[in-house]
């Protein structure tokens, strides 16, 4: 996806974005009980589908009648349940026949969101956990608060890992596991956000290097990666090297050296990336660099431009 063609055949000028009508239906309780529901058949039907034989796709729809949906929220009144179904169903609930409501995407969203659980509500102390400091092999504590998760290198304070989480990442998890969690899901945000649109809002991002001069990131390398949410103006940095780790040739460079370089940015969850790779800069205005993987006796150079667009790869024997 490209932010330059915007004006393309096809694009749509606006969406019908009126925010009170996104969320009105579902602030309300009888109506977040029945996402609920569908939610609770769905990881019903999924408990079965695991030892499944086969399924077909409309076994995999959690749908109910009027009638079981009534029977599995708690509500008395028959009409007071249908007003509440009501206001649902076209954007959150669907009918699939006569007789079926299903949930709509929105609505399988709404309920993951529940499960999911708050981000204000949770609040974790500083505490240490049983992973190493990508940067200096020293140890890592973590503390969560209004939703963010901060781990930070116990010997010199450094952060190493923001990320916006909700509070159901620690449920059944060590807080070292729930961090695993995290940094994987800031990869996620990472792929997006590298991929040319917004994770947040979906809005198209334009892509940028920056000079790594930002503060309360980590990084020795000159320059980081920038992107802009242009629609709702978020703002995610990232090292070159997590830029680049989904690349064809870095991805062929690490498996050709008998390395996974999910593995690279897996343990070191080093938002800026400072493991194999020596970044290079070859022009300051406008902003060029050389990214160097070194694995074994042999160099991968990558050359990213200003739009942090990869513009040549070259191998060679170290
Ligand atoms: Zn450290
Ligand atoms: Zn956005």
């Amino acid at each position: 996806m490209s932010t330059d063609e915007t004006d393309e055949a096809g694009a749509t000028d606006a969406v019908t974005t009126h925010p009170a009508d996104v969320f009105a239906p579902v602030a309300e309780e009888t109506r977040v009980e029945i996402l609920r529901a569908f939610a609770d058949e769905q990881r019903r039907i999924g408990e079965a589908f695991a030892d499944a034989d086969q399924a077909s796709a409309e076994d995999l729809i959690p749908g109910f009648t009027f009638t079981e949906l009534f029977e599995r929220v708690d509500v008395e009144d028959s009409g007071r349940f249908n007003y509440h179904l009501d206001k649902l169903t076209g954007q959150y609930v669907t009918k699939l026949d006569e007789e079926t409501y299903a949930p709509t995407w929105a609505g399988v969203e709404v309920a993951g969101a529940v499960l999911a659980g708050g981000y204000g509500d949770h609040e974790i102390e500083r505490t240490e956990i049983d992973r190493s400091c990508p940067s200096c092999g020293s140890g890592l504590a973590v503390q969560y608060d209004d939703g963010y998760l901060i781990v930070s290198c116990t010997e010199s304070d450094d952060p190493v890992l923001l990320a916006g989480v909700p509070a159901g990442v620690f449920e059944g998890r060590s807080l070292a596991d729930a961090v695993d969690v995290a940094a994987a899901h800031q990869r996620r945000l990472q792929e997006a956000v590298t991929d040319g649109y917004c994770p947040l809002c979906y809005g198209d991002v334009t892509a940028s290097l920056a000079p790594s001069t930002t503060e309360g990131v980590v990084s020795d390398a000159a320059y980081q990666f920038r992107g802009v949410c242009d629609r709702c103006g978020n703002v995610f940095l990232g090292g070159l090297a997590s830029l680049l780790f989904r690349h064809p040739a870095v991805v062929g460079f690490y498996h050709d050296h008998g390395e996974d370089p999910r593995d690279a940015y897996t343990d070191a969850f080093d938002p800026v990336g400072e493991g194999d790779e020596i970044t290079t800069v070859v022009s300051e205005s406008p902003p060029q660099v050389v990214v160097e993987f070194e694995l074994d006796d042999e160099t991968l150079a990558v050359t990213v431009d200003e739009d942090a667009t990869v513009v040549d790869t070259e191998r060679r024997p170290t």
